[in-house]
């Protein structure tokens, strides 16, 4: 790892050498992206004072009611967190790239080798967006890849605590954060990963935007979506605006896409479709 938060472990009189602690020392106030202090329970910023709990060793930077929430795919929050513990098996994903993309749609251990190999060359710290229960991100953990997962369901995030506790995976880490304010402070991140989610955020330059604020100069970015591609339902033109209309579900086509990264300060758009999944990595543009 290339950059230690030493600043803020000896503002926290913290030692390196306890991961929960180096872990903790990284985040950012989601508002003035200033390093956080330590307390009991929670994190606070010595900017604006306010305070990030930790609720059930998840690190909680949303402080609002999301059932209350304009953005539609965030109001059905509830539903979210029910699907947590079958996001996984054969009755979520399969199902869900079937009808949408296809039936040869690549399967979820295809797609997690995919995104793997884009971001195979990266060492350092990977930021996961809105990783679910570490759908991607505990698959590509590594001893020289430490993981660090946002997403908006905390049902979700329990879920994933709970995998990575199962399985021994010491460098995941999760917290509760919205896209558009990562707790994270500019040019952290060696890697992204954004799979399965940049086609539901409400604004996607907003959001690819900020994801290129914590990554470093000519870090990758490997994102699994959408496009009107050949297979499943989303080749329909109907069933791709009923989405984006009724579900916030936004297809993106190649061109588009590759302008949205360039808006937001991205290059090398290098995209892989397969029936209607489009896989793509691309570089943070230097400084
Ligand atoms: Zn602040």
């Amino acid at each position: 790892m290339s950059r230690a938060p030493a600043t803020a472990l000896r503002r926290l009189n913290i030692t390196a050498d306890t991961s929960v602690a180096s872990e903790l020392g990284i985040y950012a106030c989601p508002g003035c992206k200033r390093l956080l202090r330590q307390e009991e329970g929670a994190l606070r910023c010595p900017i604006c004072s306010q305070a990030y709990p930790i609720r059930e060793g998840i690190l909680d930077f949303i402080l609002e009611e999301l059932s209350r929430s304009t953005d539609p795919v965030l109001r059905r929050m509830r539903f979210i967190d029910r699907m947590a513990r079958i996001y996984e098996t054969r009755l979520w994903y399969p199902l869900v790239l079937n009808v949408y993309c296809g039936f040869h749609s690549p399967s979820l251990a295809q797609l997690v080798r995919t995104v793997s190999q884009k971001v195979q060359s990266a060492q350092g710290r990977v930021l996961d967006i809105a990783c679910g229960p570490g759908t991607f991100g505990r698959r590509i953990a590594s001893p020289s890849k430490e993981v660090f997962g946002i997403d908006v369901s905390l049902g979700m995030l329990r879920q994933g605590a709970a995998y990575t506790a199962k399985e021994g995976i010491p460098n995941v880490h999760f917290a509760r954060a919205r896209v558009e304010a990562l707790p994270f402070e500019d040019g952290l991140f060696d890697a992204t990963l954004c799979c399965g989610s940049l086609h539901l955020f409400a604004d996607t330059v907003i959001a690819l935007r900020e994801m290129a604020r914590v990554m470093k100069p000519g870090a990758i970015i490997a994102v699994f979506t959408f496009t009107a591609g050949r297979g499943g339902v989303l080749k329909f033109r109907r069933v791709r605006e009923w989405s984006r209309r009724d579900h916030g579900l936004h297809v993106f086509d190649l061109p588009e896409m590759e302008r949205y990264l360039t808006a937001s300060g991205f290059k090398d758009f290098q995209p892989e479709v397969s029936g209607s999944t489009l896989t793509f990595s691309a570089r943070k543009q230097a400084a």
